[in-house]
């Protein structure tokens, strides 16, 4: 990305973050006209490689409640302190500002993502769609899968039927499941 739009994106990106913590973070005055002091530390910045925009405001997100002002002296981040210096940013990137409540908000994320991303491969699985084969009883996938051809009389045609057993070695579930 060009510097001009990186520098867009960044006072967007600020912008959006004082208004979605109104009151507590100060938005910047005058976005599209920077001081001259402003400017130019915007322009350092934005020079150095690791100042990777999105991942810095993810990061800033993350480490929250220390960053608006829950910290003994109710320090808060402000925009002025993000491009001070080469620093500042590396450790919003660290993580160096969690809480105790903000590391278990994002365990408890990390959780329910692992958690959302198992469940959908199970209802994958159930539903005749093996993308990954993954155990339907505890999500392992520590699994061996066959699969045979065979022929079944339905009572009135003679159908061809895949028959497919799948024995886990996690909870020594095995299951069989027929797909036409
Ligand atoms: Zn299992």
């Amino acid at each position: 990305m060009p510097h001009n739009e990186r520098k867009q994106l960044l006072l967007q990106e600020w912008q959006a973050f004082a208004d979605r913590h109104r009151g507590v973070i100060s938005k910047l005055l005058n976005p599209k006209k920077l001081s001259q002091k402003r400017n130019e530390k915007t322009d350092l910045r934005l020079a150095d490689p690791n100042f990777d925009i999105p991942e810095i405001f993810k990061a800033i997100e993350e480490q929250i409640r220390f960053l608006t002002g829950d910290n003994s002296h109710h320090w808060r981040v402000s925009y002025d302190w993000l491009i001070e210096n080469d620093l500042n940013f590396v450790k919003i990137l660290e993580r160096k500002y969690l809480s105790g409540d903000d590391i278990r908000k994002i365990i408890e994320k990390r959780a329910k993502k692992q958690q959302d991303l198992k469940d959908a491969e199970i209802r994958k699985l159930k539903s005749g769609r093996y993308r990954k084969n993954l155990c339907t009883e505890c999500g392992s996938d520590d699994i061996d899968k066959s699969e045979r051809e065979n022929t079944v009389f339905d009572g009135k045609n003679i159908i061809k039927i895949t028959e497919i057993t799948i024995y886990c070695h996690n909870c020594s579930e095995r299951r069989y499941f027929k797909k036409k």
